[in-house]
C-alpha cells in the first residue's frame, strides 16, 4: 500500500518536473528529465545534469555517458533496472554547461522530495556537482570510494570516463564496493 503510494506521489511529482518553469532552463529544454527507477529502490544515483541525448529522449543517462554507467554498473555485478536514477538539475543547461548555483537551488526541492519517496539506503553522487549540492563539499578525487553521513557514497561522472579511459576500473571498483555495502 506504501509502495502504491509512493509510486503514485512519484508519478505526479515527475509530471510537475515535466511541466516545470520555475528556472530559465525551462526555456531551452526540449524534455524535462525527473529521473526513473523502481520507487523502493535501494540505491540511488544522482548525477549532474541532463546532456543533449537525454534532453531529447526525456530520459537519465541515455547517451555515451549513460553506456559506461550501464556497462560499469554491469561489471560490478548491479542491476541498472533496480536503481532510482536521476539528476541534480532536470533540465539541460545549454551547451552542458555546469549548472549556475540558482538553478540548483531552485531544482534541489525535486531532488528532496525523491530522496524522501525513495528512501534509499545509498545514495552515490556521480562527479562534483551532486556532491557539492548535497554535501556542500566537491572533489571527487579525493572523496571517492568513501560514505558520507552513512548514506552518500561518492564516484567519478561516467562522463569523466569518456575523457579519460584510465577512470573505468576506479568506476567500476567504487560500484563493487556499493554493491558490497
Ligand atoms: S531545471 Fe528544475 S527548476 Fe529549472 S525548470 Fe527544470 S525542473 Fe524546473
Amino acid at each position: 500500500m506504501h509502495c502504491i503510494s509512493n509510486s503514485r506521489d512519484m508519478g505526479s511529482l515527475s509530471g510537475r518536473i515535466c511541466s516545470c518553469t520555475i528556472c530559465p532552463l525551462s526555456i531551452s529544454r526540449k524534455n524535462a528529465v525527473p529521473g526513473e527507477g523502481p520507487v523502493d529502490a535501494t540505491i540511488m544515483l544522482v548525477g549532474e545534469a541532463p546532456g543533449r541525448d537525454e534532453d531529447q529522449l526525456g530520459r537519465p543517462f541515455a547517451g555515451r555517458a549513460g553506456a559506461v554507467l550501464s556497462r560499469s554498473l554491469e561489471a560490478a555485478g548491479i542491476d541498472r533496472q533496480a536503481l532510482f536514477i536521476t539528476n541534480v538539475v532536470k533540465c539541460r543547461p545549454p551547451e552542458n554547461r555546469r549548472p549556475l548555483a540558482s538553478e540548483i537551488q531552485a531544482c534541489l526541492p525535486y531532488l528532496h522530495r525523491q530522496m524522501e519517496l525513495v528512501q534509499p539506503r545509498i545514495v552515490c553522487l556521480l562527479g562534483n556537482v551532486p556532491c557539492n549540492a548535497l554535501l556542500g563539499c566537491e572533489g571527487v578525487t579525493k572523496m571517492r570510494g568513501r560514505l558520507y553521513q552513512d548514506r552518500y557514497f561518492v564516484t567519478f561522472h561516467p562522463a569523466a570516463v569518456l575523457r579519460n579511459r584510465n577512470l573505468e576500473m576506479l568506476l567500476i571498483s567504487d560500484f563493487r564496493q556499493i554493491a558490497s555495502l
